[in-house]
């Protein structure tokens, strides 16, 4: 079974993602900001990040940007998850390694076949 860690400060969001991927046969580890992220990243092993960018105490670039500087982590999928939809941050999503970019609001259908296509 493929482990993700869905990364977001809305409770709401997390717990919805909890029954749509759960649902799809996916286990799923909730982080609530970048800090919590990168402690389940290394205790947990997942197979995929779905990483909100807007959050507290450590945003999504910085959990981005600490994974794909380590060696041993890098490896791991990361699809960005944001309500800013500009080009120049999907630019830089791409640029600094995200294996995706998805744009809040999304429909869950969406998140699923995506992550279905990096995971395989
Ligand atoms: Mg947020």
């Amino acid at each position: 079974m493929k482990k993700i860690l869905v990364v977001d400060d809305e409770q709401d969001l997390l717990d919805l993602m909890e029954i749509i991927l759960g649902a799809e046969g996916y286990q799923v580890v909730k982080a609530v900001n970048g800090k919590d992220a990168l402690e389940k990243v290394d205790s947990e092993k997942p197979d995929l990040i779905l990483l909100d960018v807007m959050m507290p105490i450590m945003d999504g670039w910085q959990v981005l940007r600490t994974l794909k500087k380590n060696e041993s982590l890098k490896h791991i999928p990361i699809v960005m998850v944001t309500a800013k939809i500009g080009t120049e941050d999907r630019m830089r999503g791409l640029q600094e390694g995200a294996a995706d970019y998805i744009c809040k609001p999304f429909a869950p259908r969406d998140v699923v076949t995506r992550l279905r296509a990096i995971l395989h």
